[in-house]
């Protein structure tokens, strides 16, 4: 998908920061006529993107929650929709607050149990939502199981990525229909641009998908697409660092006499570890862990030197959250507590410093 300059021989592929394009005259134009529906960066980065996924389509948006809405713009008033029940807070807020007010239903299931999934189903089931490890107890979901139920009742299957990426998980290969990102995350990496992308398998639904980006203008800017684009030239190599990281520090942290439960996948002792070696082909930098009491918790998100005290994931620096107040702030405490976001749970995004 990278695109070469042909004019100058750039190695790189170019920015073309215009709002608009010339046309040749009114029969013909370079094929590009306005940066909301198209720009040859975000063309690029849409055939990388899915060059890498194995997919025939993508869109690139402007961040991931606009991936997730435009994903969700193939459903109507009456649907219903299968997701986890441990899931990013912002998807769960768009799916909870917004999109059940405008007529769709959710049923959030537990989807490591494959026999809640396939009870949950309904005559009105259109789709199943898959986040694959999730945010934040990095549970691992048999995604070529789910999306097998999904399509024996003719649903759509769609899969959130980005925990990631696919250098290390390739969803499509599993059977389902569509895979999303946040490109904000590992796909750019640097921590310095918003971003989204949905890659899908038959290149039908991916005209959908650019329409409705034409149609909403949930478009990324030259720029973002050329940062993502330049993120992914070391997405390889950063992924092996984050997943070597990440294994010792949720090593350390299961030896750790304070701590009382890590979830990564990587882990022999993760209950989905063997799901994960069959799907994965690395375990990536995400981890969470649960300390002590709420204080304790507390006092260790306050208290890191390398590790800062933000929001979002997929940097090449560390992070360290905590889902109760950050990424899962917009769930009440009873949603939260459901679904096993303790208030001593933190997060970590493991960088690619030093271990
Ligand atoms: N999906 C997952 C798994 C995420 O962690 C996030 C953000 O943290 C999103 C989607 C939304 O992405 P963005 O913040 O780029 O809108």
């Amino acid at each position: 998908g990278e695109h070469k300059d042909q004019q100058y021989n750039s190695v790189t592929t170019p920015i073309y920061p215009t709002s608009t394009f010339y046309w040749n005259s009114l029969e013909s134009h370079s094929g590009y006529d306005y940066t909301r529906s198209s720009n040859p960066g975000r063309k690029a980065l849409e055939e990388s993107l899915a060059a890498l996924e194995g997919g025939a389509g993508c869109v690139a948006t402007s961040t991931g929650m606009s991936a997730v809405h435009c994903a969700m713009a193939l459903f109507s008033p009456g649907d219903h929709i299968i997701a986890p029940s441990d899931l990013y807070g912002g998807t769960f807020r768009l799916f909870e607050r917004f999109l059940k007010e405008r007529g769709l239903s959710f049923t959030f299931v537990d989807m490591t149990q494959l026999p809640a999934v396939a009870s949950a189903f309904t005559p009105q089931t259109r789709a199943v939502w898959i986040e694959t490890p999730s945010n934040p107890l990095l549970k691992v979901v048999d995604i070529a199981a789910v999306a097998a139920l999904a399509r024996e009742h003719k649903a759509v299957s769609l899969c959130d990525n980005t925990f990631l990426s696919p250098y290390l998980q390739r969803p499509l290969d599993f059977g389902v229909d569509m895979v999303l990102h946040s490109t904000t995350k590992y796909i750019s990496g640097h921590s310095d641009v918003v971003g989204g992308a949905v890659v899908t398998r038959n290149p039908e639904l991916g005209l959908a998908m650019h329409e409705w980006v034409k149609n909403t203008g949930a478009a990324p800017s030259p720029f973002d697409c050329w940062l993502a684009l330049r993120g992914l030239k070391t997405l390889a190599l950063r992924m092996e660092r984050h997943s070597s990281n990440a294994l010792k520090v949720a090593q350390w942290l299961e030896s750790h006499h304070d701590v009382t439960a890590v979830n990564y996948p990587g882990l022999a002792s993760h209950p989905d570890h063997a799901v994960a070696r069959s799907q994965m082909s690395d375990f990536s930098g995400m981890l969470s862990f649960q300390i002590g009491d709420t204080a304790l918790a507390k006092a260790v998100a306050m208290n890191t030197r390398i590790f800062m005290l933000a929001e979002s994931l997929g940097g090449v620096e560390s992070l360290i959250g905590y889902p109760t107040l950050m990424s899962h702030g917009c769930m009440s405490e009873e949603e939260r507590v459901e679904r096993g976001v303790h208030p001593n749970l933190l997060r970590l995004s493991v960088g690619i410093e030093d271990a």
